[in-house]
């Protein structure tokens, strides 16, 4: 049940904001905003203000803002529906008739009763694996993997047994319907009325999801049938390709380690798990998706790929890498010795062994270069540029300029397209020209809260004044290219402008902020970026193209920015050479700067 889109719009224009918030604090009329002691922290001087031009309401204290409904739900601690209601109540709008979301909540509980039957299976199963006789073939099995018991209960492996229907007899007894069974995909449809189980003597993998609930199951024949794994279909609780194996168990162990190995199998997740190797993940034997490294992103911004060395292992591994790059994650590669995949190579090696290799794993440029050379002769024209060809893309898609420009070396020199040869330098310079580009439309961007740091001064002072003055804005969003904000921590504000402005759409705050989606730290910064007026006031000439122009300086800085901490790490790590290429890169882009700085103008970048 939820109230109709068009009522919470019409209620967002009527609303009153100081009526509403004046029934909670006193405010006090200054200008055009009106100002309160804060009633989210203790002052005595008011920096509580709410603009009813702007329909917002900001603290210059303590930095909450938004919205008339983020002011009732922080102050009455209620949900978003429950704040629509009180709003509406105290601007006298009338409630409408809550709409029936049948349809999802349908779904919703239909997901729920496919967890409920899977919990009875599951639980059957585990039983049918710890003491059942006929589980003795699933138990040897695992007892070969040397897999223990307290792993086998910790990922609740089952055993289904070798019958058309024991399964379904049971769950009809704990009063599931046909119908329930058949939705459930634990048994296979036949004619009408009529299905079989479709686990039959097989070890059982439940998937389960990040809060532990079964929602789908992988089974492994335990009596060499041609299906070595069959897995559950969907169902209203699972969609393929959402779900990772493992992370209900492995994600804390994945934050704090910093990274994620990323494995195919189950049991390339279960060994290593059981042998302390806990920040792991597995894809499930299907490719790679964008939700699972959605998923995954939100845990984490490294990935090592450790896939089977196979020729499908080796082409996921190269599609997963794109995958993951798209993400803006940094990817490194571990192809294990001989061939073995995680669980062969740690059972025989042990950890120690393992994580020795997973420390020795590539970054995934030299992994793609590696593949792309690996059946050619490079001496052939036609063969160079089939190479060329095939590492771009993966060049292309690195967001960090510095390391775009360094995998782009590496890649060169391998490739033998020298600098500093007379023939290919300049298709060097052109290659690079190529892989640089403004990624428009091919890759997704994505904030990279590791890597953006907090906005500078100067950018919440540009935003300030382009979001409240329209003329400016015009002038300003006309000039700008996604070069020069895309490096910034607010980038999604300006995406959100460049859009609204393009669809000509209303520029206030709630509209740019249902655009950024709560990204931080654009999102926490938005109420005060409307509200701060005081230094508009001061700036009523600034031109657009000043605007341009320090945006273009900020970017810069930037960069020179990492180029020198860059330089700095490969100073520490004994790489000279690299770091007086990062140094002349970095007086280059200084010049260009100087160049840019407006002569005898007190702006000095420098400090921002
Ligand atoms: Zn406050």
């Amino acid at each position: 049940m939820r109230y109709p889109q068009t009522f919470i719009d019409d209620l967002k224009r009527q609303a009153d904001i100081v009526r509403v918030v004046g029934d909670y604090v006193q405010l006090k009329k200054k200008g055009a905003n009106w100002m309160a002691c804060c009633p989210f922290h203790k002052e005595k001087t008011p920096s509580f203000s709410v603009s009813p031009a702007k329909e917002i309401f900001y603290c210059f204290g303590c930095h909450k803002g938004g919205s008339v409904f983020n002011f009732v739900m922080e102050m009455e601690r209620v949900a978003f529906p429950e704040a629509i209601k009180l709003v509406a109540e105290k601007s006298g709008v009338p409630l409408p008739k809550l709409i029936d979301d049948t349809r999802f909540e349908a779904r919703r509980n239909e997901a729920e009763a496919v967890i409920e039957l899977n919990r009875w299976a599951l639980e059957w199963w585990e039983k049918q694996l710890e003491s059942s006789t006929e589980g003795r073939i699933a138990r040897d099995y695992l007892e070969g993997r040397e897999i223990t018991d307290e792993t086998r209960k910790t990922f609740r492996l089952g055993y289904a047994p070798d019958s058309w229907d024991a399964l379904s007899i049971y769950l009809r007894q704990k009063g599931a319907s046909q119908d329930q069974i058949e939705r459930s995909g634990l048994v296979v449809k036949k004619e009408e009325a009529n299905s079989y189980d479709r686990f039959r003597g097989r070890l059982i993998f439940p998937v389960l999801d990040i809060q532990g609930k079964p929602i789908a199951f992988g089974g492994r024949t335990l009596r060499n049938e041609d299906a070595k794994y069959i897995n559950s279909p969907e169902t209203a609780a699972y969609v393929k390709g959402r779900n990772l194996f493992g992370l209900n168990l492995t994600r804390d162990e994945i934050r704090r380690a910093g990274f994620a190995i990323l494995v195919e199998g189950f049991l390339d997740l279960i060994v290593p798990y059981q042998f302390g190797i806990r920040n792991v993940v597995a894809s499930l034997g299907t490719a790679l998706t964008p939700d699972q490294v959605k998923l995954i992103s939100r845990f984490v911004r490294k990935v090592v790929v450790n896939y089977d060395a196979d020729a499908a292992g080796l082409q996921a591994a190269k599609k997963a890498i794109a995958m993951l790059l798209a993400e803006d994650l940094e990817v490194k590669i571990l192809v294990l010795p001989d061939g073995a995949d995680p669980d062969e190579f740690i059972r025989k090696e042990g950890a120690a062994a393992y994580q020795k290799q997973r420390g020795l794993a590539q970054p995934h440029i030299q992994f793609v270069i590696d593949q792309a050379v690996r059946d050619r002769k490079l001496s052939n024209p036609a063969d160079k540029e089939a190479a060329i060809d095939e590492v771009l893309p993966y060049i292309h898609a690195v967001h960090s300029r510095i390391q775009k420009r360094e995998y782009f070396d590496i890649a060169m020199d391998k490739l033998g397209i020298d600098r500093d040869n007379f023939n290919t330098s300049a298709w060097r310079k052109e290659l690079w020209q190529q892989v640089r580009g403004s990624e428009k439309g091919t890759v997704k961007r994505t904030t990279n809260p590791a890597r953006r740091a907090k906005p500078t001064p100067a950018e919440q002072r540009l935003l300030n004044l382009l979001l409240n003055d329209e003329q400016l804005r015009r002038g300003v969003l006309r000039e700008l290219q996604a070069d020069d904000y895309e490096d910034l921590s607010t980038a999604p504000i300006f995406r959100a402008l460049l859009e609204l402005d393009r669809d000509g759409g209303e520029i206030k705050f709630d509209t740019v902020n249902q655009k950024i989606e709560g990204e931080e730290p654009s999102a926490s910064l938005l109420p005060m970026l409307f509200m701060s007026e005081s230094l508009h006031a001061s700036n009523e000439h600034y031109a657009a193209d000043e605007c341009i122009q320090t945006f273009r300086l900020m970017k810069l800085q930037h960069l020179i920015d990492e180029l020198r901490t860059e330089a700095g790490a490969a100073e520490r790590e004994g790489d000279s050479e690299k770091a007086s290429r990062l140094s002349a890169e970095q007086i280059e882009l200084t010049k260009r700067r100087s160049a840019l700085l407006p002569k005898g103008e007190p702006i000095q970048p420098g400090n921002w």
